[in-house]
């Protein structure tokens, strides 16, 4: 994937007569992003197929409804790809349905709330303060304004997902949906365990898949979908592909999910990405996806590893996931200091909050790193020493912060 780094043409291009102001930005992050290491965990690249997927003809084509019963004329070429879209994350999955309609992982998981749940109706899912997700249920999202949730919580000996503590709160609050699903939550998820506590109580166990999809369709995390009711999917993380969503699900649940996307959330679906979603899904099923998704999982491992040896462990003592939640309270920074830090550095991060935090969620004691683009771009684990000496090096001393981001520039090749 090294290749799909190099620079996006823009300048050749009518952009840049139309509007230089414009082309000389996506120029600039063009240059940030081949400068600076990036460890934001929900980034990857897209491949140079979906990039030119995305700039197609496609894009332009409107296509309300479904293959076979759109309210538009000219649609026999994408119903083609829609269905060409459908049928391969079906087979990458295993799963009985798909729909690539939804436009984000969040729209997604709306469609979840929409076909499972009537306003009010409880849904428990993973505490925000603990990995869990804006749209699983806080205030400031839809989910929390228009459900009641419930949260269940990690462990505080070992920061893992409280099992007995699920059981139990599912018990007494009687959920129509169970959520799982984390943007930092790095340990794998007992699927069969979730699917036994959604039977007891008779919910919908909803995997948000968000950040594991890739992993799980490359063979590097256990999959939901033969527990799971209903996973929830963004083709941009970890995955090679376009910004979007996508939804699996059992074939009773069909119908719901069709209505619930369309016309309920979304009007006419983008025919451009659902082609760029059906070039990932394809992506993502050969031996070289695979080994890149083993590699992010090895590398956040041995970052973590790197890490700890430099004074600051990982949540959980470690990941099985391709990203890392690090505590970065030895530095004396809070996490917002740290990420800071880092950027000056040359080393995109994000702040984070550690699960049982003494620090304001605004300030957090801990950074969130994921491995997805580095290894796209062909880091391995001889440079995951390295980059820990860099964090650490930039965490501690200000007046390296310079040297440091030099040095990775010309690890990037500037
Ligand atoms: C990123 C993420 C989402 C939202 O995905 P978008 O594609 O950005 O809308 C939902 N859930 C989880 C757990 C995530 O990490």
């Amino acid at each position: 994937m090294s290749e799909t780094v190099g620079p996006q043409d823009f300048s050749a291009t009518a952009l840049r007569t139309a509007d230089p102001r414009i082309a000389d930005l996506i120029g600039r992050e063009t240059t940030r992003r081949r400068t600076t290491l990036q460890l934001v965990a929900s980034e990857s690249i897209a491949s140079p197929a979906v990039r030119a997927a995305l700039g197609s003809d496609l894009g332009d084509k409107y296509a309300e409804g479904y293959p076979g019963a759109r309210y538009h004329g000219g649609c026999d070429v994408v119903d083609e790809v829609e269905e060409l879209a459908v049928e391969r994350a079906r087979d990458l999955f295993g799963a009985d349905y798909a729909n690539v309609q939804p436009i984000s992982g969040s729209v997604a998981g709306h469609a979840v709330y929409a076909a499972f749940a009537q306003p009010g109706d409880p849904v428990l899912a993973l505490r925000l303060m603990h990995g869990g997700h804006q749209t699983h249920g806080s205030r400031a999202n839809i989910s929390g304004r228009w459900f009641s949730p419930i949260a269940y919580g990690l462990r505080r000996d070992d920061e893992r997902i409280d099992y007995d503590h699920l059981r139990e709160t599912a018990l007494v609050h009687r959920p129509g949906i169970i959520v799982a699903g984390s943007s930092s939550y790095s340990r794998h998820i007992d699927w069969a365990a979730l699917r036994s506590i959604a039977d007891d109580v008779e919910a919908v166990l909803w995997c948000d898949a968000a950040n594991l999809a890739g992993l799980v369709a490359g063979g590097a995390a256990p999959s939901p979908v033969p527990y799971a009711d209903v996973v929830t999917v963004s083709t941009q993380k970890v995955f090679w592909g376009p910004r979007g969503g996508a939804i699996l699900a059992r074939a009773e649940h069909a119908a719901v999910l069709q209505k619930a996307v369309y016309p309920f959330l979304q009007g006419g679906p983008a025919m451009n990405s659902i082609a760029a979603k059906a070039i990932t899904f394809a992506e993502a099923s050969t031996p070289e996806f695979a080994g890149y998704a083993q590699d992010a999982v090895d590398n956040a491992q041995d970052l973590s590893v790197a890490l700890a040896e430099r004074g600051f462990r990982t949540v959980s003592g470690g990941t099985d996931t391709h990203l890392a939640l690090i505590d970065v309270t030895s530095s004396g920074l809070t996490g917002r200091a740290a990420a800071a830090a880092l950027a000056e550095a040359g080393i995109v991060v994000d702040k984070a909050v550690l699960p049982f935090d003494t620090a304001s969620v605004a300030d957090g004691s801990a950074i969130r790193v994921g491995l997805a683009v580095l290894t796209a771009q062909g880091f391995g684990t001889e440079d995951m020493t390295q980059i820990g000496d860099w964090i650490a090096t930039a965490l501690h001393d200000a007046s390296a912060r310079a040297e440091v981001r030099e040095q990775i520039g010309q690890r990037c090749g500037s």
